[in-house]
């Protein structure tokens, strides 16, 4: 078997910590990209105060959802057709990210007559302290408007008669696990905004700004971001100053990565040119995340026919079933007494996992996904003598749940 199992509850209690901790009026939306399966967004939907979509097809994801949250509109080459759609369905705010694009709405919103608040997404200048391996700003990159266009995009939007400016919007980082730099880029934009405020004429104010996502999470050790030392610091930045904007988080990764498991069975062993290779079910298709990052993926060991594994450990290489030698999810893991049949769990699975891999390489069937609610007989039955299918209290979805 090869399957990921998503536990609702523990993503539930993750996100109502994440948003307590938050200082009274900051905003917490989640980023749908990171993992948008229908289970996850309705667990989320009663926590969060709304979500950030960056395609027609997360809009359309979302609108399936069983609760109405507001929505942002983000990213690059939106679609006439999705920017038709967001008004029609109503999003509380596209964040515009060219100038052609704000002309595009203008046009789009002048035809529907309707009224559309807007952020500008701004790709600021950063100091070079703020660079990532993932950067969505402070260089050149397909995101928001160079700060340089500002005054134009400004004067787009108050020439246009449907479009009203609410806000400025940057997400700068993606994957950023230090909170020292997180609370020095918090302080930065909120520089950033009084300068950008004051583009504006002085009767015109925005209310908020959204400071985007990008909390990283540390893969290779046991330690979570310091969430609350960031959310300390920005209520005392926000008390300190006269007209504080209204900020808004948008974050995928960090609510999202905690909940997910990808499990995979041992298939095969063997030592090639001295180094020791576990073969698992399914692959980097179905979760492509170690090999995007270039990380040795944690695993947890559960023997299948005996209590507890012994011995000495020995270093594996645990790859999947692909015929690529990218195929890899750890080549550094250290377990003992490892069987073919045993379990290999990965976890911190649940952002980025799935949804970002090539499911239909080499024509292996999809994994099914297993949503784990708070009912204790919910507990998956992963005996592999048995079909996994769907086990009470269980949803799956993803098409055919595979046979092992
Ligand atoms: C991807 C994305 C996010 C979320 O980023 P995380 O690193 O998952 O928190 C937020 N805002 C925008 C515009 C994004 O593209």
């Amino acid at each position: 078997m090869a399957a990921f199992f998503y536990d609702l509850a523990a993503l539930a209690a993750h996100a109502e910590t994440v948003k307590r901790a938050l200082p009274v009026g900051v905003e917490l939306f989640y980023a749908i990209k990171a993992n948008s399966e229908p289970a996850i967004l309705d667990t989320l939907a009663p926590i969060v105060d709304g979500f950030e979509l960056s395609s027609g097809g997360e809009l359309e994801r979302a609108a399936e959802c069983r609760q109405r949250l507001p929505w942002v509109l983000s990213g690059p080459g939106k679609l006439d057709t999705d920017l038709r759609r967001a008004l029609e369905l109503g999003v509380e705010a596209i964040h515009v990210e060219s100038l052609g694009e704000i002309e595009r709405l203008a046009h789009i919103a002048d035809r529907l007559g309707r009224d559309q608040s807007v952020f500008l997404r701004v790709n600021p200048e950063l100091p070079e302290a703020f660079s990532t391996r993932l950067n969505m700003a402070g260089s050149a990159t397909p995101f928001g408007l160079d700060e340089t266009d500002l005054p134009s995009a400004i004067a787009l939007v108050a020439a246009s008669t449907h479009l009203h400016l609410h806000g400025f919007h940057v997400h700068a980082m993606s994957h950023q696990k230090s909170v020292e730099r997180h609370c020095a880029l918090m302080d930065l934009l909120l520089e950033k905004w009084e300068q950008w405020c004051a583009l504006l004429g002085p009767d015109t104010r925005p209310t908020h700004l959204n400071v985007g996502g990008g909390i990283g999470v540390d893969y290779l050790t046991d330690t979570r971001f310091n969430w609350p030392a960031l959310c300390a610091h920005l209520e005392t930045r926000l008390a300190s100053l006269e007209s504080p904007p209204r900020v808004r988080f948008e974050i995928g990764r960090y609510l999202s990565a905690f909940c997910g498991f990808y499990a995979v069975e041992v298939l095969d062993r063997k030592t090639s040119h001295g180094e020791h290779f576990l073969i698992c079910r399914g692959g980097t298709h179905h979760f492509r995340l170690p090999a995007a990052q270039g990380h040795d993926h944690p695993v947890i060991h559960l023997p299948r026919h005996r209590d507890s594994a012994n011995g000495d450990p020995q270093r594996f290489n645990v790859v999947g079933q692909l015929c690529t030698p990218k195929d890899v999810f750890s080549r550094a893991c250290w377990l003992r007494d490892i069987e073919v049949g045993d379990l290999l769990v990965l976890p911190l699975a649940g952002a980025y996992g799935y949804n970002i891999s090539h499911a239909d390489f080499l024509c292996h069937p999809r994994p099914p996904l297993f949503f784990l609610s708070n009912a204790p007989e919910a507990a998956p039955d992963v005996g592999l003598s048995k079909k996994p299918g769907v086990a009470p209290g269980l949803k799956t979805t993803s098409g055919v749940p595979e046979t092992p």
